[in-house]
């Protein structure tokens, strides 16, 4: 769907074998919730980690799979080379062979797998050929369009009930089963799912059967996403008002007086970066948290990844300095990845935390201070300012002829062991993991800065500053600063932004991924 073409997901091309062959698997059809990924259940994520594979439909939103380390495959509305519709019969197929395989599935269906969503035909298939299988149930479209856009469907002042229509019916029957007059009589709310194409049939047959034509209407489309838009008009000009809008698919039509009250629960496309399209240039195994709070405040996150993480090509150095962690005075980490590549590599080498016995602890930021706490060890020492000549400087009056040791990345700055060293420090620095560039970008990705549909391009270190100056196609330049405005993290990267030909736009004053948000939050809303 055009909805989530913009989103790339986390790659997934690592499916597990099954363990045994003779035992079929589980199926578990999962209702993805509406849109916001933050919609799913938690019975539903937990399905996403267990899964082998996971077949996703059009509505789902692609971001719900990085909860997963499955293969993970689209099964309609594909667009591009590979794209191509699977029939129902197809997907119950794939589904049955699958789980006679021994492979744990999850087939993920947007909002409520049951609710026009042709669930439990699925279920039947699998019923059918003795596989295990759990329904999960989801937020369906209708409830969770009408609380993002500020509608009770049932309103104890308009409506003491709510009917859940379908707009598109089975082309095959030859009469339709909806009885508009009975419809027209409902005493309650309306909501038509997949009526987008035939709402001026709709409104027509609803008025001819004695509906009112000033009851309030609103159609929403893409609800829960940063895209939502709502359209409000009375019954008898709500096709032309929508028309006119060029609302997209999906969307769904809400009929009756609860729409009116619309204008005082109104809350979500009120959010600071509401419909902003962000590109997140974090590297992709720590975009996550970015990623949820650039949509919580109300963007469209795009991974962008310009820098790729792995492991260092010969551990041999690190190894040699665990086994003198004692000797050292100091530990200093300057990145999240920094923490994780030391102590992982400690605790698969047999140690854990008491190896590191007296030892005092430096940490760049809060990031880098919040990834120790995940491993039980407080940090003595952060500066105030987050970066490395904050770091030297605040470490410098408590090094002198001390041992410090530093875990790095391959390549970056080397401000730090220089000011180290002229403090008396004695330093060494052992690369913990490899930080290299990535040489492309995904095709999409590429054809929407080109044709200036990014609103901002986030920068979070000077590395990605240059990484991004070198891969930016030459027809998104022309955008810069019009359509597409870039934000730095600090003035360290704004500075390597413009040094590398990028204007920047904005500037965090908090040098982590918050205060960036916040800034392009700031500078839209001048
Ligand atoms: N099982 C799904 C519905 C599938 S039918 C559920 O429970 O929500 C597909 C229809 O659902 C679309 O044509 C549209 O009418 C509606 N729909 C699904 N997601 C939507 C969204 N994010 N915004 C508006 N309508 C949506």
């Amino acid at each position: 769907m055009a909805q989530w073409k913009d989103m790339a997901a986390k790659p997934t091309d690592t499916a597990t074998s099954p363990a045994s062959v003779s035992q079929p698997g589980k199926v578990y059809l999962v209702g993805a919730g509406p849109g916001d990924p933050g919609l799913i259940t938690v019975r539903g994520r937990e399905c996403l980690a267990e899964a082998d594979l996971v077949l996703y439909d059009g509505l789902v939103n692609p971001l719900l799979l990085r909860h997963s380390h499955a293969k993970a495959q689209r099964t309609c509305r594909m667009e591009g080379p590979e794209g191509r519709r699977l029939d129902q019969a197809e997907i119950n197929r794939q589904l049955v062979e699958a789980g006679l395989s021994g492979l744990t599935v999850v087939r993920l269906k947007g909002g409520d797998p049951f609710i026009f969503g042709r669930g439990t035909e699925e279920a039947a298939a699998l019923a059918a050929a003795g596989i295990p299988f759990e329904v999960v149930p989801g937020i369906t479209a209708a409830t969770a369009a009408a609380v993002y856009t500020g509608i009770s469907l049932t309103h104890r002042d308009h409506a003491s009930a709510v009917a859940f229509v379908t707009g598109h019916e089975d082309p095959l029957k030859a009469e339709s089963a909806l009885d508009y007059a009975a419809l027209a009589r409902f005493p309650g709310t309306l909501v038509f799912y997949m009526g987008l194409h035939r709402l001026p049939t709709i409104a027509a047959k609803l008025m001819a059967e004695g509906k009112v034509s000033t009851t309030p209407t609103a159609v929403v489309s893409r609800a829960t996403s940063p895209l939502q838009r709502t359209v409000i008009a009375p019954l008898e000009c709500i096709a032309k008002v929508v028309a006119e809008a060029g609302l997209h698919a999906p969307s769904l039509v809400i009929v009756g007086d609860c729409v009116q009250v619309r204008e005082v629960a109104h809350w979500f496309e009120d959010r600071p970066l509401f419909g902003k399209k962000i590109a997140i240039t974090r590297p992709d195994d720590q975009a996550d948290a970015a990623i949820d709070l650039a949509w919580r405040m109300g963007a469209l996150p795009i991974p962008l990844p310009t820098i790729e993480i792995s492991p260092p090509e010969d551990w041999s150095a690190v190894d040699a300095a665990l086994s003198r962690l004692g000797e050292y005075d100091w530990l200093i980490f300057t990145s999240v990845n920094g923490v994780a590549g030391l102590l992982d590599r400690l605790w698969d080498q047999g140690g854990d935390a008491r190896k590191l016995g007296h030892c005092q602890i430096a940490a760049i930021g809060p990031g880098t201070a919040a990834a120790l706490k995940t491993y039980g060890l407080r940090c003595d020492l952060m500066p105030d300012e987050f970066r490395a000549e904050a770091l030297g400087a605040a470490l410098s009056s408590h090094v002198a002829t001390r041992r410090v040791l530093w875990a790095r990345a391959n390549r970056g700055r080397d401000v730090l062991p220089r000011e180290l060293s002229a403090a008396g420090a004695h330093v060494d620095q052992v690369v913990v993991y490899q930080n290299q560039d990535v040489t492309a970008w995904p095709d999409e990705a590429v054809q929407q800065l080109e044709a200036g549909e990014l609103d901002w391009i986030a920068l979070s270190s000077p590395s990605i500053a240059n990484q991004v100056a070198q891969l930016l196609p030459a027809a998104a330049h022309v955008h810069l600063g019009r359509k597409t405005r870039i934000a730095a993290i600090s003035p360290v990267t704004a500075e390597a932004a413009k040094e590398a030909g990028l204007p920047v736009h904005a500037v965090a004053t908090d040098y982590t991924w918050p205060g960036l948000l916040n800034a392009i939050a700031r500078a839209t809303s001048e």
